[in-house]
């Protein structure tokens, strides 16, 4: 099989974000929410992450290509925090619905029962999550795909420090502890030195596995 046959398009061009519509409309979920702070919290904030997403996106790929990797510190600190604003917001659209929505199904409700003990139980410790957030963030069911079950996580900001979704393909410890005893300082030294360490069939094996996944982030289709 040729190179080509491998390449797939990617679901969202780099600086190609949109801001996705809301599935309901802006009085839907009063009066939890009302009709001006949904509109504002969707119209303005959620659409500033999309537009400094797709700044940070075309931005980068200038800088790395201009070698600017001052500028890639930069830009990637604005594509962490888009990024991951954009995708929370809408994921978090998507999660809320006129009236709420009833019962969890069975998956949910198996899973939840297993781990937190039952609905209750996990309404209390995710609300309890979300409450003690510090400063601004979110508190966050997630399905760990490494452990196979669900996780409360909570996140400061959007962001610190990932950008939500992504499955870790190839990962480089730089913490001090990895490298000290053999570079002390230099860890310019140790970075470029790792290459020569990596399974690139092990990196291939796990992006095939990833590549499988897509999971678009709107309700097109469903
Ligand atoms: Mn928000």
């Amino acid at each position: 099989m040729n190179q080509q046959n491998l390449y797939q398009p990617p679901l969202v061009p780099h600086g190609g974000h949109q801001l996705p519509p809301l599935p309901y409309p802006y009085h839907a979920l009063e009066p939890v929410i009302s009709s001006d702070a949904l509109r504002i919290h969707h119209d303005m904030h959620h659409k500033s992450y999309v537009n400094g997403l797709n700044r940070a996106e075309l931005e980068l790929f200038e800088a790395r290509h201009a070698r600017n990797f001052e500028m890639v510190k930069h830009w990637s600190r604005e594509l962490a925090f888009n990024g991951s604003g954009h995708i929370l917001h809408s994921i978090f659209w998507t999660v809320m619905a006129p009236g709420g929505a009833n019962q969890p199904g069975p998956l949910t409700m198996n899973q939840i029962g297993h781990y937190f003990g039952g609905l209750t139980a996990l309404m209390e410790q995710f609300s309890q999550a979300a409450i003690k957030v510090e400063a601004s963030g979110w508190a966050v069911l997630a399905w760990h795909p490494a452990w196979g079950r669900l996780e409360i996580l909570t996140v400061e900001k959007h962001q610190n420090l990932t950008q939500w979704g992504g499955i870790p393909i190839l990962v480089l410890d730089v913490w001090e502890h990895a490298y000290y005893l053999d570079y002390q300082n230099r860890r310019e030294d140790f970075v470029r030195a790792w290459w020569q360490l990596v399974n690139w069939d092990e990196v291939e094996n796990r992006l095939r596995l990833a590549s499988g996944a897509r999971l678009p982030l709107t309700m097109e289709g469903k």
